[in-house]
């Protein structure tokens, strides 16, 4: 067998291979070195044979660690990725035209149930699903862990007719959908989870194998977006929409960093049209596309977490500024300062230490700040967000619920919250006038707060006939436009604040 290499091997040259050496039924993995020598005119030989079956068992080790997810054992991102490479190649080499699809998948909530559970019973989770899934897609899919919670399957050669291969893969998004929703036993849990599915089908001429995965990562983008459990399949529209977002994810990134922001200042007033306070909101304004409103980007800077440090630059600002008009006697002590607090920064462990610091950095009265936290933030986990509601509360920070009548809330625990004001709704208010139903929620709630001994504002004021229906059934503290538009520091005050007259000295 040798006889080819040994032939033309010259003289004074080496050569290795590796074959497997069979012993009986044993297969042995051997290297074999030869080399040639002239030794005295005559041609010697050195063969020498080494069994390397423990190196070739180390690089299968080290080649599953690099392919393989080392929870689930199933394949990972890379090995998916090498998979279209090979996929796409082969598609250029034949020209016939088939279609594959790269299905994306990410379980809904897995985060909660990781966070609840613990770990270890998120990796079972992770497993079973792995398992369970595994059974659908047999030998000619790859199914591989892409990391997280996220899974991915490659299908190859689908067929050849555009829409009868869309169908497949619907029904093949649908199957996986369901096997996800069957009760998960895991330990002595039993879990319900949904998955959300986004899909790409290509034919080999969409380029690389790079731009396909974004192409199926942002279908399951879009999924997640129409809510949870459910399919979507990749069109091209989808993509502006991704990169735009993108670009707002990067813009505001730098904005945070650099600290583009402004605040602007909105009146509060009573039914005798008397300033009681002012609400803090952000702006920014970006180089390239002018201002852009907060109800767009603070969703965004909440879901990359940068919400954490946006409001406490809010905070930082807004108390400063209530601190130099205070020196300056444009601000009364009795006169609230709201600021909107997101969830994710206010159920951060060292939110109530850095609020607490902030108040002593500023020397800003505790009763001069109102924080307006949403109902919806009360129902993930109402003990331990009560308890940071009652030490705020103790420092003599004023608490609202913002939006109220929006959310969830359960009018049972209102009572047991350390709550001083709800603000009522925009929307309820504007439709106050036109619709019945609206009328009857902002009647129950301005009864309910009264015998809970809360205050209650409404929101979005803009015309007098709003103003004096909203007197009428007994609500009197009021923002809106009909008041006044949110400002900068200077034509807020310039606008609402009356120079006080200087306190004459007593006689
Ligand atoms: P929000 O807390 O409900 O704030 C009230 C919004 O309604 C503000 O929009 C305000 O300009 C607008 N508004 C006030 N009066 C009227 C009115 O009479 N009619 C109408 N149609 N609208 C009125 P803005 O400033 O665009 O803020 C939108 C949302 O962005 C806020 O809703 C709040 O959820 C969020 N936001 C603003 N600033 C901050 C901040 O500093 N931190 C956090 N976490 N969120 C903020
Ligand atoms: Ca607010
Ligand atoms: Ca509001």
């Amino acid at each position: 067998e040798f006889s080819n290499i040994l032939d033309s091997l010259k003289v004074s040259e080496s050569s290795t291979v590796e074959t497997v050496y069979q012993i009986r039924n044993v297969e042995l993995p051997v290297e074999i070195h030869l080399a040639k020598y002239k030794v005295l005119d005559k041609i010697e030989i050195l063969l020498l044979i080494r069994d390397v079956s423990e190196r070739k068992e180390t690089e299968a080790h080290i080649h599953h660690l690099a392919y393989y997810d080392s929870v689930t054992n199933l394949p990972n991102r890379q090995y998916l990725a090498d998979k279209l490479h090979e996929a796409l190649k082969c598609k250029k080499q034949n020209s016939t035209s088939s279609y594959s699809a790269v299905v994306f998948m990410d379980l809904d909530r897995f985060k909660t149930i990781n966070d609840s559970l613990g770990h270890n019973v998120g990796d079972k989770l992770l497993c079973c699903v792995a398992t369970q899934l595994s059974y659908l897609t047999g030998d000619n899919i790859v199914f591989a862990r892409m990391g997280g919670d996220e899974f991915a399957f490659l299908l190859t050669h689908i067929g050849d007719k555009k829409d009868k291969v869309e169908k497949a893969i619907s029904g093949f998004a649908e199957s996986i959908m369901y096997a996800c929703q069957q009760v998960k036993k895991v330990g002595h849990h039993e879990v319900h989870i949904t998955a959300s599915l986004g899909a790409t089908i290509f034919d080999g001429d969409e380029g690389s194998a790079e731009a396909i995965l974004k192409q199926a990562d942002t279908a399951l983008y879009r999924a997640k977006e129409f809510g949870r459990n459910t399919f979507a399949l990749y069109k091209p529209e989808m993509q502006a929409v991704s990169d735009a977002r993108l670009e707002m994810e990067k813009a505001l990134h730098h904005a945070t960093e650099f600290k583009l922001f402004e605040l602007y200042y909105q009146p509060q007033t009573n039914d005798k049209n008397e300033l009681i306070g002012a609400e803090t909101l952000i702006r920014w304004k970006d180089e390239k596309r002018g201002f852009i409103s907060p109800a767009e980007f603070i969703p965004v800077a909440e879901e990359i977490g940068l919400i954490v440090e946006i409001g406490h630059w809010v905070l930082n600002e807004a108390l400063s500024q209530v601190a130099t008009w205070l020196k300056e006697g444009k601000w009364q002590q009795s006169w609230r300062m709201s600021i909107n607090v997101s969830p994710i920064q206010f159920q951060q462990a060292g939110f109530l230490p850095m609020l607490k610091e902030q108040l002593g950095k500023h020397d800003v009265p505790a009763n001069c700040v109102d924080l307006e936290i949403t109902e919806n933030m009360l129902l993930n986990d109402l003990s331990p967000c009560l308890e940071k509601m009652n030490a705020i509360k103790a420092l003599g920070v004023h608490l609202s619920i913002d939006d109220f009548g929006t959310g969830y809330s359960s009018l049972k625990y209102l009572k047991s919250l350390p709550i001083d004001r709800l603000k009522i709704d925009q929307s309820f208010v504007r439709d106050l006038l036109t619709d019945k139903s609206d009328e009857a929620i902002v009647h129950a709630v301005i009864a309910m707060a009264k015998a809970l001994n809360i205050s209650v504002l409404a929101e979005g004021v803009e015309t007098l006939p709003h103003y004096d229906r909203l007197r009428e059934i007994g609500c009197f503290y009021y923002q809106g436009y009909y008041f006044g538009h949110p400002l900068p520091p200077n034509e807020f005050i310039a606008a609402f604040v009356h120079d006080s007259p200087t306190p004459k000295p007593s006689l």
